[in-house]
């Protein structure tokens, strides 16, 4: 299945929820289609009745699929991979995402958007503890430093999206971006407490054990 290249607006209004997939216009109360809007247009209508179990399942995993930008295959493979592991299987399943190569730069806050991050990727402008990786979905681990290459390092995008990550002053708490250098270290795997998404992944587990 080829991935999704819709309007992405689209998908917070399906899902109810601001999702962040446009970067710093998602903070952007007159930019964000979600906000001032008591019914965003797009919502599903309302349907009359009790939610059932598996709708609202198929919901929570399509939430995580759309704010981690994941295809259904993936995120199967993600769920066994986790399923397989030692620890909550739901927990496993975040952190599994969170160490996604793409997610890790958005959250270091040299991308804007997780999209924007896997075209970086995908450009072969980023490098893994010096050498380059152009992988997406590569999963990090505890002591890697993620960086670019030296032109790219002046691309006017980032200089961008580190201005703007520092206006927020957010702290991941598992990394360590210095922008300076423009590289991050990894100093621990992400626990639950790091990811701050409105998901209960518990949920998603439920779905996936029928
Ligand atoms: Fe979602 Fe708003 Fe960002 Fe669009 S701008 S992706 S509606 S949060």
């Amino acid at each position: 299945m080829a991935r999704y290249t819709g309007p992405v607006c689209k998908l917070c209004r399906r899902e109810g929820l601001k999702l962040f997939l446009k970067g710093s216009r998602c903070l952007n109360k007159d930019k964000c289609s979600f906000e001032d809007r008591k019914s965003p247009p797009g919502l599903p209508p309302k349907k009359k009745g009790k939610v059932s179990e598996y709708s609202s399942q198929l919901r929570e995993k399509q939430k995580v699929k759309r704010i981690y930008g994941v295809l259904e295959k993936q995120f199967r493979d993600y769920f066994e991979k986790a399923n397989h592991m030692e620890g909550i299987t739901g927990e496993i399943l975040l952190q599994l995402l969170e160490r996604r190569l793409d997610n890790v730069i958005y959250r270091m806050g040299f991308a804007s958007s997780r999209a924007q991050s896997r075209n970086f990727i995908n450009q072969g402008h980023v490098l893994v503890n010096g050498v380059r990786v152009n992988i997406p979905s590569f999963q990090i681990k505890v002591g890697d430093v993620v960086g670019f290459k030296d032109k790219f390092q002046k691309n006017q995008l980032i200089d961008l999206n580190i201005k703007f990550a520092q206006s927020l002053n957010r702290n991941p708490g598992w990394l360590t971006p210095d922008y300076s250098k423009i590289t991050g270290e990894v100093i621990s795997l992400p626990k639950r407490e790091h990811v701050d998404l409105p998901v209960k992944e518990q949920v998603i587990v439920e779905l996936y054990s029928k």
